[in-house]
């Protein structure tokens, strides 16, 4: 079986995810008062363009930007990963990223969304990751529902900031469930804004016993045909995020050694 990721705390508790739902209720209502100021404070337009190197799982990345910590529709996993600078990303992919929760915001206006970790602003080993070292790897939290109703994906210590989550094979955890119709919209609208940015969707990682819900959506067929879903179990399970990894041809990594 799929290891889990162990850092910054132990297993999920019941009690403490449920209070995380009020936690993370509040502060996503409070995000959408700062988003403004905090895409502005991390990235301002005319931002230099990052350049990658190497590999996802050996590399570095030059000019990092991040991801704001919320916006109108979305939110970090955790403001301390976010203020520990654990959400860079190459200009790119952030554009994409964030271009996606715009178009989503005008599909699925009722929908919230939750990135997960992205990677370090000169990127590099991202423990307890295996990949993310060159800005081309983003998670992000699977959308969930609670009573019919979007929530963000609870996050805090308890649980691993929602790493910890655990999904049975219908995408059930307690009294919420992933909302795979909002997860297919999105990688939909992620797979053309990572197009237009010329950082093309490599694949992705999702817990293939959810395969068959998601693909079960609207989106569902067109997912099955365009998008590369690893097959197997990865290394720790993909159950309550998935992994994206994107295409850019990077330079070697010895030319960030030499540049310095
Ligand atoms: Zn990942």
């Amino acid at each position: 079986m799929a290891r889990r990721y162990r850092w910054m705390g132990r297993g999920p508790h019941s009690r403490h995810v449920t209070a995380g739902f009020a936690a993370r209720r509040r502060q996503i209502s409070g995000a959408l008062g700062c988003c403004v100021l905090a895409v502005g404070a991390v990235s301002p337009v005319g931002a230099v363009e990052s350049t990658c190197y190497g590999t996802s799982s050996r590399g570095r990345l030059e000019h990092g930007a991040s991801l704001p910590l919320g916006g109108s529709n979305f939110l970090a996993y955790s403001t301390l990963g976010w203020s520990l600078g654990r959400a860079y990303l190459h200009s790119r992919v952030r554009s994409a990223v964030l271009d996606a929760f715009a178009l989503m915001q005008e599909d699925m206006p009722d929908r919230v969304f939750v990135y997960g970790e992205t990677g370090w602003q000169n990127g590099g080993p991202f423990k307890p990751h295996r990949t993310h070292q060159n800005g081309l790897s983003v998670d992000i939290m699977v959308p969930v529902q609670r009573a019919g109703a979007s929530w963000p994906l609870p996050g805090d210590a308890f649980n691993r900031f929602g790493y910890g989550m655990e999904f049975d094979a219908q995408g059930r955890s307690g009294d919420i469930r992933i909302d795979f119709e909002a997860l297919g919209q999105l990688l939909f609208r992620l797979s053309e804004t990572a197009e237009r940015q010329g950082a093309p969707i490599a694949r992705v990682i999702f817990d293939p016993a959810l395969h068959a819900e998601l693909f079960a959506t609207s989106r569902g067929n067109w997912l099955r045909r365009s998008i590369t879903f690893m097959q197997h179990q990865a290394w720790v399970r993909h159950d309550e995020h998935i992994h994206i990894d994107f295409s850019l041809t990077c330079a070697p990594l010895d030319a960030y050694a030499t540049s310095n």
